[in-house]
């Protein structure tokens, strides 16, 4: 923490805020300029915290200089990028993955038919989401345990891990008999019991950016997993509200770089929810691709005309493999391979 004094903070507002400092074991370092005096409090930021210094005689301002998170920050790892395993495909470091599959699993056909030419296509992993996040309570809710069976045969027949949304801590178990990788989503991305107890499943995770969430929140929600001492966490980009009404969400492209100067852990992001249009995928998987992204999280359905939900965005499964090889070339701009069975 830094302690700005007022201009005419007088010498026994100072030598007092030293002892406040030193009184819970930090350390005071005094800078005296011109104009103003700033002290420095190296310690537990928690017990300077406490002191409230901010209504002490002479204090102007005190500032955070360490950030509140801890195990998700860049800091920690001393600047090596974290890599994760699953199955033999890696995410991080000079590994691109792509994820791809249906927005909700509807049907058998739908699920085996979206898994069988991702697969051949290439893709990393298969995405479908069991329980929904549906803005109205009147809208399909996903198909429950019936949809992590069809995952569960998806992944038995194309080998391809499972990625699949975990809503409700109570669905803990059977979510973790199908998924590799847990998605925890946009809307949930501050539930902090749901996150802590994904934490303590250990099993790897994507945690959605929060729809009006800042980077330092998503960070904050990371480091409730890793807390737990469940380091396989993966952060994802997926478009937030702005004042542009000209589409769904604003993909925010500066936060794949921001993220990877804040953080060692593996930025995922999901070009098809910020359109919500099918044209627009490609374009933002590019762009996000060449920025360094570590992976894409991709709708994609057989026949999207005929999906329960989020139709419009998503790529037809015959228009995958040719999607795949152009994000290909846009990873490997930013030094990236793609990472398949091993
Ligand atoms: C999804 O991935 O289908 C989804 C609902 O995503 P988000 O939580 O980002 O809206
Ligand atoms: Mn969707």
């Amino acid at each position: 923490m830094m302690i700005v004094m007022k201009p005419g903070a007088t010498n026994e507002d100072i030598e007092s805020v030293v002892e406040r400092i030193e009184s819970c074991g930090a350390r005071a370092h005094l800078s005296r300029g011109d104009e103003v005096t700033v002290i420095g409090a190296i310690g537990d930021r928690e017990h300077v915290q406490r002191l409230g210094l901010e209504g002490h005689a002479g204090v102007q301002q005190v500032v955070p200089i360490l950030r509140p998170y801890k195990l998700s920050s860049n800091q920690f790892k001393s600047g090596e990028r974290s890599v994760i395993e699953i199955d033999g495909r890696r995410i991080g470091g000079e590994h691109f993955s792509m994820i791809a599959g249906p927005c909700t699993v509807e049907s058998r056909d739908q699920v085996l038919t979206t898994a069988d030419a991702v697969a051949a296509a290439g893709a990393s992993m298969f995405r479908g989401g069991a329980y929904k996040p549906r803005s109205s309570p009147y809208s399909f809710q996903g198909l429950g345990q019936e949809g992590l069976h069809l995952l569960a045969e998806a992944k038995e027949r194309t080998g391809l891990p499972i990625v699949t949304e975990l809503m409700d801590a109570r669905d803990v178990e059977p979510i973790l008999e199908v998924a590799d990788v847990i998605q925890v989503g946009a809307r949930n991305m501050q539930n902090y019991p749901l996150l802590a107890e994904i934490g303590r499943t250990g099993r790897p995770v994507l945690i959605k950016r929060g729809l009006s969430s800042t980077l330092e929140e998503l960070l904050m929600a990371a480091e409730y997993v890793l807390k737990e001492g469940n380091p396989n966490v993966m952060l994802c980009e997926r478009g937030i509200r702005t004042f542009e009404t000209a589409y769904r969400f604003t993909l925010d492209i500066m936060a794949i770089p921001m993220l990877k100067e804040l953080s060692h852990l593996p930025v995922i992001v999901d070009p098809s929810h910020a359109p919500g249009r099918r044209d627009m995928v490609l374009p933002l998987s590019l762009a996000a691709a060449a920025a360094g992204a570590d992976g894409i999280i991709v709708e994609v359905h057989p026949d999207p005309e005929q999906a329960i939900c989020d139709g419009p965005q998503q790529i037809y499964a015959d228009d995958f493999a040719a999607y795949l090889e152009q994000v290909e070339r846009a990873a490997a701009v930013a030094g990236k391979v793609l990472s398949a069975a091993a």
